[in-house]
């Protein structure tokens, strides 16, 4: 019975490490290593199977504010919530992590980019009404919080590297369009 008990103690042990080894301790989104991981699994299957892969890359508009004003404890819930909306709004399949930062990665298996487009609008929009509803702790009516979303899909024989790029540069031109908004990469 003892020995049953450490083993049992010992698996609980690794599950938690494993578990931690792999998710934010903040919002408990998948973290960067592991996206890293599922990525290079996608990117097989996308290969393999001959099927679209896009990704989203997003990142919360003008957060510092939101923190300098709100508070960063607030920050902490924007962030949580945000998560909470993108698990909500994705599909089980697709692959969503805290990339760094308030900069969050999506990678969506079996998706063209104009697919991915529809998908990252229903986030935008989505978060934004939730956003609203935080309780702020200026005890005061939040105008939405928003995000930008840059939009890209695999091209053939695309190392995953250049596909990240793009979407980050899709990204910036959601920035330079005034933020609130998605943009697809070329
Ligand atoms: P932009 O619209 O151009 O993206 O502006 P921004 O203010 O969102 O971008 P910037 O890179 O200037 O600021 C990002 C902020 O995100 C600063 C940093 O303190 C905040 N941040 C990063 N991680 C966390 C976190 O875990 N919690 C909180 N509360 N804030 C965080
Ligand atoms: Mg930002
Ligand atoms: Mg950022």
């Amino acid at each position: 019975i003892t020995l049953g008990m450490v083993l049992m103690t010992a698996e609980r042990l690794q599950a938690d490490l494993d578990h931690q080894a792999n998710h934010d301790p903040l919002t408990g989104a998948l973290n960067r290593r592991s996206f890293g991981l599922l990525s290079e699994k996608e990117m097989a299957r996308a290969l393999h199977y001959q099927r679209p892969l896009s990704v989203l890359m997003i990142d919360l508009d003008q957060f510092k504010q939101v923190n300098d004003l709100l508070g960063h404890d607030f920050g902490d819930q924007v962030l949580c919530c945000f998560v909470a909306v993108a698990n909500r709004v994705l599909r089980q399949d697709d692959v969503f992590c805290r990339f760094g930062g308030e900069e969050f990665v999506a990678l969506l298996p079996d998706t063209t980019a104009a697919e991915a487009l529809v998908v990252a609008d229903r986030l935008r929009v989505s978060f934004a009404t939730e956003s609203k509803l935080l309780d702020c702790a200026v005890k005061q009516p939040c105008s939405a919080i928003t995000i930008s979303t840059g939009v890209a899909q695999l091209q053939q024989g695309e190392p995953f590297a250049s596909l990240l790029r793009r979407a980050d540069s899709a990204l910036y031109r959601a920035k330079d369009n005034g933020r609130n908004c998605c943009e697809v990469a070329q």
